[in-house]
């Protein structure tokens, strides 16, 4: 299973399914505004309710393309990068694969109290 891209020597890909995605989503128990993604580039946790607050939306349905896609940064100049997953270079480190065989790069849902042991 290579599709020839270049691995990134510096992140370590992961692939996921749909289902193990969303359950990574459900775990933090939060609601759903509330679950936290890491940027792959500045590290930055951010939410769905983050990124209302930043401007990227006004409700959940308008930042819904931008949650584990897109920095925060690209919304709110004061944190995050403007790192966005739609750009040229393919560099993330997790593929979630849905059921018609797409390979889909998001942000990893990390909980914002990640142990840190
Ligand atoms: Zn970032």
């Amino acid at each position: 299973m290579n599709n020839g891209d270049q691995p990134v020597e510096s992140l370590d890909m992961e692939e996921t399914t749909q289902d193990e995605y969303l359950s990574a989503i459900r775990s933090q128990n939060v609601a759903l505004g509330g679950a936290t993604f890491q940027c792959p580039i500045c590290g930055t946790l951010q939410s769905a309710n983050d990124l209302i607050e930043a401007g990227a939306g006004k409700d959940l349905d308008e930042v819904e393309g931008y949650v584990g896609f897109s920095c925060i940064g690209r919304f709110d100049k004061t944190r995050g990068c403007d790192w966005t997953l739609g750009g040229l270079f393919g560099l993330h480190n997790l593929e979630v694969i849905t059921p018609d065989g797409k390979h889909h790069p998001r942000f990893r849902p990390v909980p914002r109290e990640a142990p840190h042991d």
